[in-house]
């Protein structure tokens, strides 16, 4: 049964193709025909109750004002960068510093060694892209991530940190192998120093046989724990090889609760060399990979406690609606990624939703947002205790009822604009996240166009990641046009 339509591209050839997403057998999938080479079916997602849920968070965003390309409708993915058809400001900004590397990892197609050149934009051109970037309108690009390649590999690292942050990026993160920062606390503390913000520690288990720098990992972690600086674990989720981890690795992003801020789960997707055998054995979608972690937990993260992406749309209307200034706005596709965060207590793990009533807190504040609307600056005050008095009762719904802690950082963040308690929060917190990227098997141009993390490129481009990494993987061209 066709559920929705999309653009998509041939997994043979790109020839963008008009997609049906189907529903049978309790899973969602995309289904297309090239003239060419034919008839493809292939899983899109494998819980069909969840994809429909997840499908009412559907939020579609603004765009930019000043996008770098103009772009047709319907011409996406060709020409990107980023095109006046994208419909999503940029949230992350991913900047490729080199693409040498410390290890060699058999599976890698983006370091120096597979590609047979190096990719390394001079340390004027990372500022141009900076820039371009904090120009953006009408909300400047919030959070920059130096990636590669390893981007601790250059010499110069601490002065970009340094120039992100005299350039006004509020958020500056490294995505590493770790391995320089477990053999080096002083590195370490020369990153806090010039400004990093948050780790992106590759981190794929808890054992030995499926990370093989799990010794460096734990060292890396450690050293943070120590300087004060956030760490969020990223693993690569393959069926078969660790997806019976996904429990341990969230119990030991709690038991590191001082310096591990977040878990980001990536199931895998099969770019560069993999082909069709390797994904029917490894393939894993978001739905299985939450059912994981439910059973993998004993059923104290649920697979239910995690919302789509876009679900905080109405949070950026209201400080929009308050403040009178536009905000970023989290608007990728919502089966893009699902996300949750859980408190870590002398009792254990509890996730948000037993806290509060997710659904009807979001509707309080999406009843706070039009009240202000109407109400005028006068009337601003009084909207909002009401509002927040509504608030207070998706708490009392919930499992556990009213948490101080919440309550508290709801009144100082909208009452009194202290937006340090949102920090304080997220000491106290685990954020669970997934983002499933694509590759050729699922590829859903309606998901590209909302991506909001963007690679900068040194020609003055934003490109999707999606698009960078899949399908036309514009990565190669940029790569091989910029190389030394
Ligand atoms: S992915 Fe976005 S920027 Fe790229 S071509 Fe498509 S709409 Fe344009
Ligand atoms: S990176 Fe890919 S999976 Fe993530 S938001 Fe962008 S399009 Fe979606």
């Amino acid at each position: 049964m066709k559920v929705k339509t999309t653009k998509t591209l041939c997994p043979i050839c790109n020839a963008i193709l008009e997609g049906a997403i189907t529903e049978e057998g309790g899973s969602i999938w995309l289904e297309r025909s090239c003239p060419e080479h034919g008839f493809f079916r292939n899983l899109y997602w494998s819980d069909a109750a969840l994809w429909h849920k997840f499908e009412q968070y559907d939020s579609v965003g603004r765009g930019v004002e000043n996008p770098n390309v103009e772009n047709p409708p319907g011409n996406c993915p060709e020409n990107c960068g980023l095109c006046s058809s994208h419909k999503s400001g940029t949230l992350l900004a991913n900047i490729d510093l080199t693409n040498r590397c410390n290890l060699d990892c058999d599976f890698c197609f983006a370091n120096a060694r597979a590609c047979g050149f190096v990719y390394e934009p001079s340390f004027d051109q990372i500022v141009g892209m900076m820039q371009m970037l904090r120009s953006q309108k009408p909300v400047p690009a919030p959070a920059v991530q130096f990636s590669g390649g390893e981007p601790t590999m250059r010499d110069d690292l601490m002065e970009l940190i340094r120039k992100a942050k005299e350039i006004g990026f509020p958020q500056v993160q490294l995505a590493t192998n770790g391995i320089k920062m477990a053999q080096d606390i002083g590195m370490v503390k020369d990153l806090k120093a010039a400004g990093l913000s948050t780790v992106y520690l590759h981190f794929d288990g808890v054992t030995k046989e499926t990370n093989s720098k799990l010794k460096s990992d734990e060292k890396a972690v450690k050293n943070c724990e120590e300087v004060g600086l956030g760490v969020v674990l990223v693993p690569t989720i393959i069926k078969g090889r660790n997806d019976h981890e996904t429990g341990a690795i969230v119990r030991f992003a709690a038991d590191h609760i001082k310096a591990v801020r977040g878990v980001n789960f990536q199931p895998i997707s099969f770019t560069g060399a993999a082909v069709e055998e390797d994904m029917q054995r490894e393939r894993i979608t978001i739905p299985e990979l939450l059912q994981g972690i439910e059973d993998q937990t004993g059923g104290v993260i649920r697979e239910s406690d995690f919302y789509p992406v876009p679900c905080v749309v109405p949070f950026s209307d209201l400080v929009e609606t308050y403040t009178g200034m536009p905000q970023v706005r989290f608007t990728p596709h919502q089966h893009c990624g699902a996300a949750t965060y859980v408190f870590i207590t002398d009792k254990g793990m509890v996730p948000i939703n037993r806290m509060v009533d997710v659904e009807s807190f979001f509707r309080s504040i999406e009843n706070l947002t039009e009240k202000l609307k109407k109400g005028g600056q006068l009337n601003k005050y009084m909207s909002l205790i009401e509002g927040i008095r509504e608030m207070n009762d998706s708490f009392k719904k919930s499992e556990q009822g009213s948490t101080a802690q919440f309550w508290k950082l709801i009144g100082k963040t909208l009452v009194m604009q202290n937006f340090d308690a949102l920090r304080e929060f997220h000491w106290n917190a685990l954020f669970i996240g997934t983002m499933h990227f694509m590759d050729r098997y699922n590829y859903d141009i309606g998901r590209v166009q909302r991506c909001c993390i963007h690679y900068a490129t040194p020609d003055g481009k934003l490109i999707p990641f999606c698009t960078y990494n899949s399908g036309p993987v514009y990565r190669e061209k940029v790569w091989s046009t910029h190389r030394k």
